[in-house]
């Protein structure tokens, strides 16, 4: 089962890039790659994000027949 996330709903409407993996840690390692990348956050500000959204981001994940998991 392949799951993805789509960045702009997780906060940056402007980004249109989807990020795809085959477990929720996957993706989840994936999108702080991306973040960090092309959102200018830090290892640090990646942690407080998370410590404070976690859940929204989990909930943004979806599988490949486009439902949340
Ligand atoms: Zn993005």
């Amino acid at each position: 089962m392949t799951l993805s996330i789509n960045c702009k709903d997780v906060g940056n409407p402007l980004c249109n890039h989807t990020i795809y993996g085959e477990t929720e840690d996957e993706i989840m390692k994936k999108i702080k790659e991306h973040a960090i990348k092309e959102h200018d956050y830090t290892e640090q500000s990646w942690n407080a994000e998370m410590s404070e959204n976690i859940e929204n981001f989990k909930s943004a994940i979806r599988d490949s027949y486009g439902k949340n998991v």
